[in-house]
């Protein structure tokens, strides 16, 4: 990816402190998806490392992760995969359970959700903070019988180190800050 779409996005990343609560600052890619043209580029630049890696599905985390997720599918030919929160999907469902900061939280996909046994999986989202929510989706994907063949994310909250928690497949991050 070229370092002029990198400073595009990030200066297009809207930063909000406080929100949605004392000491977060939450990184809004709004801005990122309203633009036609630079939602395209930034969709292609996800799938980019990806295109020769045969994924089948694209599995995108609840929320933002289903609008790139859902994008970077159809870039790649392949089907989607929502990870939602508990008790969200309709059907039998597999779970995984992470910790946040104070608590618990569990990420959820349909049972039948990789149904080929030769499933090659690509996980989407928008920003990666702690790693925990897409360590909890990598270990839910693998559990569901596909093999991951990486994660994609728009941001990296780079202080964070989230990218620690992945193990055995590619990080790819467009940018950090
Ligand atoms: P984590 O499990 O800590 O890596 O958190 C990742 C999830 O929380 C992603 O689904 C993000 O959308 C969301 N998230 C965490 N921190 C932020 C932030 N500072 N701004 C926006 N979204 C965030």
């Amino acid at each position: 990816m070229s370092t002029d779409l990198a400073n595009i996005i990030r200066s297009r990343l809207r930063a909000i402190a406080d929100y949605p609560k004392a000491g977060i600052i939450y990184q809004d890619i709004t801005p990122v998806l309203q633009d036609a043209i630079l939602f395209r580029q930034v969709v292609a630049a996800l799938a980019e490392p990806f295109l020769d890696s045969r994924v089948t599905h694209v599995i995108g985390i609840e929320a933002r992760g289903f609008i790139l997720g859902g994008a970077v599918a159809t870039h790649l030919g392949a089907g989607f995969v929502p990870a939602r929160k508990a008790g969200k999907l309709p059907w039998k469902t597999r779970s995984e359970n992470y910790s946040l900061e104070y608590g618990e939280d569990s990420l959820e996909a349909h049972e039948d959700a990789f149904h080929h046994d030769d499933s090659r999986a690509l996980i989407v989202d928008d920003v990666i903070a702690t790693g925990g929510t897409a360590r909890a989706t990598g270990l839910l994907t693998r559990s569901l019988g596909a093999t991951l063949v990486g994660w994609a994310f728009l941001l990296g909250l780079e202080e964070l180190g989230g990218d620690e928690l992945l193990e055995g497949a590619p990080v790819h991050t467009l940018v950090t800050v």
